[in-house]
């Protein structure tokens, strides 16, 4: 990333790619949303979101009066095809030319899917802290295998962050939602293609969700701390969707998808281990994120995410002693880029830890 210009001298040498995105960041935003689906050309949308948050999507449909095509309110975790076909077959018959998603990352990758298949326009509003809605990443789900794509047909155009919708998300939600939100940061801030402006805004999403998460514990309805963990889970996103994830990201892919485990749950026990891993070998770009945290990140980190209540042990989310090995033998299947090398027996004695909530160990 550095070229040496001599007597110690360095100029940075990278590539930045940018996702084009609008966004409209701030309490009360989700009011301009009309205006925002005139401007971009649309005249009826579909809204999307889960079955929970149906009442939601029903009251932002007659907000949206005319603007409205109708609600599909089936989006379901790991965006399964048959899901998306439905939610397609109903974008169709109500001749919809744009989607509103409104939700956490389910829903948000419903609205990728169809645009997928359709070249719909997006308009995603999150009400979680995962960050999928500015990366150009979609995960699904056929038949129990999950599958993942890259393509900036699936970029939402329209981003709406209004912190005022996650006023209500649960403490719990919040907390695991959060540190999958960091893990995102401190997975690019070691990545093989990092760039300067990639790390400045990992540690600036850190930073804020570090200081937005504990008070959001202590008072969930405090608007201030929201508005920053939403402005952290923006940043955090916008680096996973801009450069390449490692050990961490695909240690959670394995878990949810060979044992079906919870997607923020997971990333929030293990972003901890994965860490105190990665360590050693990346301590020089991880340091401005380790200073957050004391100093050392994976202690620091797995103190910090106690001391806010998220869960510890990968045994708490049901995964059987038995499966640890296996789970290690799936991780380590095929090679991919990590700053410290993987051998199994190290991801295995990592993954025996999270799964005993024990610390970190590097
Ligand atoms: P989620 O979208 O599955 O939401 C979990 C539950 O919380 C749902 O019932 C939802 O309706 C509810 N919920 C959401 N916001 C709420 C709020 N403000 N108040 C109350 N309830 C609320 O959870 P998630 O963690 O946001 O998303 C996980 C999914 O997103 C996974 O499938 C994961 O693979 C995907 N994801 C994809 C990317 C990407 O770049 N492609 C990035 C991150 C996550």
């Amino acid at each position: 990333m550095v070229q040496n210009l001599g007597n110690g001298i360095e100029a940075p040498a990278f590539v930045y790619n940018v996702n084009p995105a609008r966004i409209v960041f701030g309490a009360g935003t989700l009011a301009s949303l009309a205006r925002e689906v005139s401007a971009a050309g649309c005249r009826r949308v579909l809204i999307l979101s889960t079955p929970f948050q149906k009442p939601d999507a029903e009251r932002l449909a007659s907000d949206l009066g005319e603007l409205t095509a109708g609600v599909f309110s089936e989006a379901a975790m790991h965006t399964p095809t048959p899901v998306t076909n439905a939610a397609v077959a109903k974008y169709s018959s109500c001749q919809a030319d744009g989607v509103v998603s409104l939700g956490g990352g389910s829903t948000i990758g419903l609205g990728k899917a169809i645009a997928y298949r359709t070249d719909a326009i997006q308009f995603a509003v999150p009400t979680t802290y995962a960050g999928s809605e500015v990366t150009p990443i979609l995960g699904q789900t056929e038949q129990g295998k999950k599958t993942t794509l890259r393509s900036n047909i699936v970029l939402p155009e329209v981003v709406i962050y209004d912190p005022d919708l996650t006023l209500g998300l649960p403490v719990a939600m919040s907390v695991t939602s959060g540190l999958n939100a960091m893990a995102h940061a401190i997975e690019a801030i070691y990545a093989q293609d990092r760039n300067p402006i990639s790390s400045l805004m990992a540690v600036e999403g850190v930073r804020s969700l570090r200081d937005a998460l504990p008070q959001i514990v202590r008072v969930p309805y405090d608007r201030t701390a929201r508005g920053l963990a939403l402005y952290g889970s923006w940043l955090c996103g916008t680096v996973l969707g801009t450069v390449g994830m490692s050990l961490h990201h695909k240690l959670c892919h394995t878990l949810g998808g060979s044992f079906d485990l919870p997607h923020s749950e997971t990333h929030a026990i293990l972003i901890p281990h994965t860490a105190a891993y990665n360590e050693l070998a990346a301590s020089d770009q991880l340091a401005p994120i380790a200073n957050l945290f004391g100093g050392r990140l994976g202690a620091g980190l797995w103190e910090f995410a106690k001391s806010i209540g998220s869960p510890v042990s990968l045994k708490e989310l049901g995964l059987e002693e038995a499966d640890i090995e296996r789970a290690a033998d799936v991780a380590v299947q095929n090679p991919y880029w990590n700053p410290r090398e993987i051998d199994r027996n190290s991801i295995a004695g990592l993954l025996r830890r999270a799964w005993a909530g024990q610390a970190p160990q590097s």
